[in-house]
């Protein structure tokens, strides 16, 4: 059957081609269009193949080569020829091998008044221009010029043609060449008027296609440097923008703004950012650094980088970038295992860091069964000290419902009881609206401050009668010798107010704080303190739902952007804080908001008022660099109440952002602080992140080019007028707040029971002690037993913080070190099993000095393990030399894990090392059948799985890439030869699955994915075969009593059952554009079954006579 068909077929196109029979052409034409109207596209494929595309080239020639061409033949054979050519992606080269594009023209010219006839070869020639080269040929031969008759100004008589003339255009204007063709002939112009007089005729929207395809032409064009200037100098842009403003609401004009908004953006001057150097404004003078480059002037060219004088080229090559290039492929590379990376007698200096394998206890009584329940009375009166069995014990909060009664609210239960339930206190309050107190929501029971600004006034009031002076509260210096009277003052200031307002908080001590941050050292000397960090945080009762993205806030924040260009007559423009200029910069009588950012982890580099309410934001690139802005923190004060300030940081770098998915930014509020809810919350409204006009100078091997900047907006109603609040990306956590957080650690600890060493891994290039912890249970006694029980405990290694940016991954390690030290019957297994070592912030340097990535020398130390120096990577060194040895003495650890925090993704989740894995995914030709893996590093994520609220199996990966060869997790796994070894990434934003789905992450969350991971490593053990019968039974008591669901991790032990989740999606393309240099596929263009519908709408009506036109709202249909 189906090789009778290939016959028939192939019988009628070769007699179409050879015969010189009118009737039979007509015949075998109606006979193809009759085959072709019907099925799928697979025959009109298989056409192809048999050649039909030439066949029917061939005829057309042919056919219109004779002295009088015959329409009867043409028009059905165009049709024919539109139908096949939109699926045959070498139409374009057949045509122009067959000459069919010149007498296509030829037929066009003649047929300028005969309209029928000349929309058929618009549809021929638009399936022509979809090849580049072919395009570019049309345009040499004068097929723009044709055009440009045809489109004319508003009309009601042949729109159909009209359509597909702009059509075509807009087809051949995707070419390089013809787009220059158009500017030097200053068809830009006429565009811009031919556009505006459509747009303002079409008030009925009937001819919305033909406008959109006019400004696609002008899109074309403006990807040219020389079109965007023709565009500005035609007024384009103020055109353009008055055009669209009338009509922004209107749902049929969709693809019209949308496309509008792409000129506009593209055509907006690019400029320099407006900062005096793109080099960090902190340098520091570290071994190894080549001073950073001469300052050149730049001009216009430096921040082009569309590269416009290639080429033209085909855009039916598919060059489909190999997303798996990075994968590691060296079988060798995945297997074998290094040499040590430095003189093995070296390795002698780390058994100072591992005490607990020779220390005697002799202290202890050799007196097993000791009480073991002291720690309570003997702690109890350290008001720090949790006093409940629970992980992190009582936050107290005052529930001011009942009548100004205090009540002790449990903030946290035992860490088994809200496995994969969340914490039990969550309760979704419903969504907020924009422009909400976030205090409101964090508060549920707060006296009730809303933006309205009713409550405000007791506020007020209430500060009043105290006088605070906010700036003093806010920055409290902390110079070392209260020698001058005014730090007296302040000193005692600080006394009386925290005598007056602060409430105890757990882990934390405002002057144990203070002493602290007295001993940081920072490069900028930071002289004043963060009033959050200083004074604390308690975390928010419940967590706060992602925000809603509101249609079309993009759109509009940018077409307030581009009203700066052609309105600017509110622009303001005035830089009211610099890191780089003479300080002071602000007259603190103007009526603007005041900024700072010169305390620890601080990041904002400068700020522009541009409007009344809106400024303009530059953070500080990392110390050393010219990169890495993302992260920020400033305090900013002077507000007014209930006004919605607009904030744009301006040089942000990563091409997308959490910030286009529902996330918001951290604010925290100095009076709400001294109202007894000192709380970082998350806030922000009309939140987007987006490509801006600005470009970014980089030395590349010494050529400047310009790097593109991205704009992260976000309005805020701050809580109070005249209050003092900071802003960050994330929940800051300094290194001054780790280092009082050990202390208080330590004193919390009940030394009988819990073994808990704090020390010096080594110092970094600034001069701060990195610190390490060691974490076990103390042994029984000292009896030789115990003590060989007590050095036989199996390692846990787990590190944070590399990236000082991700102070995500500081809450969960906070979580996990009080969950460690905590009474909490699964800590205390874990401890009498393990030993833990902790290097909580591997980048000390980084963090204080308010850097995203990098270390003082300016390197990402996640690229340092490879071969670190003990000079230039400290803290890698020694972390890398920690590991060697214990790994020398046959103690390397079961699991090493090393925290970080996810911009781009939700949820928490694990990256680990698999051979296999890596082989499969790249479909390397290497045989795996003979590998031998261990698939254990599989089981660890499960478990999380299971257990954490927040974790989730499907964002895990375990491929191993050639960039991420120098990273702790692959070289760990590597050189060392820990099979499970992990990065663990929480998500900036917070979880679309799970308990918490729908949700940011507050600290709570965060700190609770800590403790889950201790006890995925106590289960991971239970299911390992080397597990004592002894833990055993005791975990088994203790899990099942606790939870009956906890069964199936013992009774599964050593199975592996559960089946990996699907893939979860990574985020779906933002409903808004973000970027506009969009290639052809996302244009609103021709698409296959449009053109068909239009030649179906046309074979319909032709007995209707020429002057038929296209009825009122057909425009409006068939926009895809
Ligand atoms: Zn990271």
């Amino acid at each position: 059957m189906a090789e009778q068909e290939a016959s028939g077929l192939q019988v009628l196109l070769h007699t179409l081609q050879s015969s010189s029979d009118r009737e039979s052409i007509l015949t075998i034409l109606q006979l193809l269009g009759d085959l072709l109207s019907v099925g799928t596209d697979r025959r009109i494929r298989y056409m192809i193949s048999k050649g039909g595309s030439e066949a029917l080239l061939r005829t057309l020639v042919d056919a219109a080569r004779t002295a009088s061409p015959d329409y009867v033949i043409l028009l059905p054979l165009f049709r024919l020829l539109a139908k096949v050519g939109l699926r045959d992606k070498k139409f374009g080269q057949k045509a122009l091998e067959l000459e069919a594009l010149d007498v296509t023209l030829i037929l066009a010219r003649k047929n300028l008044c005969h309209s029928q006839n000349l929309l058929h070869c618009l549809w021929a020639l638009r399936v022509f221009a979809s090849s580049v080269t072919t395009a570019a040929m049309l345009g040499i031969n004068g097929a723009m010029e044709l055009l440009l008759k045809v489109i004319t100004p508003y009309t009601q008589k042949h729109t159909r043609v009209i359509r597909a003339a702009a059509e075509v255009l807009a087809a051949l204007l995707k070419s390089k060449s013809n787009s220059r063709r158009a500017v030097n002939r200053s068809y830009v112009p006429i565009l811009i008027r031919l556009n505006q007089d459509w747009h303002s005729h079409d008030t009925a929207n009937s001819f919305v296609l033909i406008r959109l395809a006019l400004l696609l032409c002008l899109k074309h064009i403006a990807k040219l440097r020389s079109g965007r200037e023709a565009f500005l100098a035609a007024q384009g842009m103020e055109i353009l923008y008055s055009t669209i403003q009338n009509c922004l609401d209107d749902q049929s004009l969709e693809p019209v703004i949308s496309i509008a908004l792409q000129i506009l953006r593209q055509c907006y001057p690019k400029s320099p950012l407006p900062l005096v150097t793109t080099s960090s404004a902190y340098s520091f003078p570290v071994p190894g650094i080549v001073t950073s480059e001469t300052p050149r002037v730049l001009t216009e060219e430096d921040y082009e980088d569309d590269g416009e004088e290639e080429e033209d080229k085909d855009s039916d090559s598919e060059d489909v970038k190999e997303e798996d290039d990075d994968l590691e492929t060296d079988v060798n590379k995945l297997s074998s295992k290094p040499g040590l990376d430095r003189p093995e007698e070296e390795l002698v200096q780390y058994k100072a860091m591992c005490l607990e394998l020779s220390c005697s206890f002799e202290e202890l009584e050799s007196k097993p069964g000791d009480d073991l329940n002291s720690d309570e009375t003997e702690y109890a009166n350290h008001r720090h000290i949790p006093t409940a069995a629970s992980p992190k014990g009582l936050c107290l909060n005052k529930d001011r419902i009942s009548g100004g009664q205090e009540k002790e609210v449990p903030v946290q239960n035992s860490l088994l009881s809200r496995v994969k339930m969340g914490r039990s206190s969550i309760h979704l309050t419903s969504k907020r609206g924009p422009g909400m107190n976030s205090y409101r929501n964090v508060h549920p029971n707060g006296p009730g401050i809303g933006s309205s600004g009713n409550d405000v006034s007791d506020i007020q009031a209430s500060f009043r009668e105290d006088a605070w002076d906010m700036d003093v509260i806010s920055c409290p210096r902390i110079s070392a010798s209260f020698s001058n009277s005014t730090n007296r003052e302040t000193a005692e200031f600080i006394d009386r107010l925290l005598q007056t307002h602060l409430k105890p908080m757990v882990f934390h001590d405002p002057y144990l704080y203070m002493a602290k941050a007295r001993r940081t050292r920072s490069v900028a000397d930071f002289t004043r303190m963060a009033f959050p960090d200083f004074w604390g945080h308690c975390p928010p009762l419940s967590a706060q739902p992602m925000l809603q993205r509101k249609c079309g806030v993009q759109r509009i924040k940018i077409l307030e952007d581009v009203r700066r260009l052609i309105q600017p007559n509110d622009i303001i423009n005035k830089v009211v804080f610099s890191l780089d200029e003479p300080w002071p910069l602000q007259d603190t009588a103007s009526d603007c908001l005041q900024f700072f950012s010169v305390f620890e982890s601080g990041n904002l580099r400068k700020a522009i008022q541009v409007r009344e309410f809106e400024y303009d934001l530059l953070v500080n690139a990392d110390v050393n660099s010219t990169q890495h802005q993302q992260w920020f923190y400033f305090k900013v004060s002077g507000m007014k109440a209930a006004v919605p300030y607009r904030f744009n940081i301006i040089n942000c770098e990563k091409p997308n952002s959490q910030f286009n998915y529902g996330m918001q930014l951290t604010l925290y509020s100095v009076k709400e602080a001294l109202l007894g809810r000192p709380t970082w919350v998350r806030t922000g409204y009309d939140i987007c992140y987006y490509k801006n006009h600005y470009r970014q100078r980089t030395a590349v091997m010494g050529a400047a080019s310009g790097k593109c900047c991205y704009t992260l907006t976000f309005a805020v109603t701050f809580p109070h007028a005249k209050d003092v609040c900071y802003l960050a990306y994330h929940y800051p956590y300094t290194y001054s707040a780790l280092m009082t957080h050990l202390d208080i650690l330590e004193k919390s600890v009940n030394r009988k029971q819990v073994y808990f060493r704090q020390e010096v891994l080594c110092q970094t290039l600034g001069g701060n002690s990195c610190p390490l912890v060691t974490v076990t249970a103390m042994p029984e006694s000292n009896s030789a037993d115990h003590l060989e029980q007590f050095r036989q405990r199996p390692y846990q290694v787990i590190t944070a913080r590399v990236h000082p940016g991700e102070s995500n991954a500081s809450w969960v390690m906070k979580g996990t070190l009080e969950f460690l030290v905590s009474s909490d019957p699964v800590a205390r297994l874990l401890r009498e099993n393990f030993i833990f070592k902790i290097i909580p912030m591997l980048n000390p340097d980084g963090v204080i000095n308010g850097n995203h990535r990098c270390s003082l020398r300016g390197e990402d130390l996640n690229r340092q393990w490879l071969s670190p120096s003990a000079h230039l990577q400290p803290t890698i060194y020694h972390a890398k030399g920690l590991l060697h040895y214990l790994g020398s003495i046959g103690r390397s650890p079961m699991v090493f894990c090393d925290f970080h925090g996810h911009s781009q993704k939700k949820n928490v989740f694990l990256y680990g090392c698999s051979v296999k894995e890596t082989l499969w995914q790249a479909e390397a030709t290497v045989g795996t059948s003979n590998l031998l893996e261990d698939v254990s590093y599989r089981t660890l994520p499960k478990i999380l799985d299971k257990l954490a609220p927040a974790f989730t199996m499907s964002s895990c990966s375990f491929l191993v890439e050639k960039s991420r060869a120098s990273t702790a997790r692959v070289v760990v796994w590597r050189e060392m030869g820990v099979s499970r070894s992990y990065t663990m990434e929480s998500s900036y934003c917070g979880c679309n699955q799970g308990p918490y789905q729908g949700l940011q992450f507050g600290t709570s969350e965060l700190e609770e994915m800590g403790a889950m991971f201790c006890l995925g490593l106590l289960i991971l053990e239970l299911k390992s075969g080397s597990c004592s019968h002894q833990l055993l039974t005791r975990a088994a008591a203790l899990l099942n009593a606790e939870e009956e669901s906890l069964d199936f991790y013992l009774q599964s032990r050593g199975s592996s059952s559960s089946s990996i989740a699907s893939e979860l999606d990574d985020e779906p393309p933002c409903l808004e554009e973000i970027e506009y240099g969009t290639d052809s596929s996302s244009d609103q263009e021709v698409s296959f079954s449009e053109l068909d519908q239009q030649i179906q709408e046309c074979a319909f009506h032709k007995d209707e006579g020429e002057e038929e036109e296209e009825g009122t709202g057909q425009g409006r249909k068939a926009i895809p």
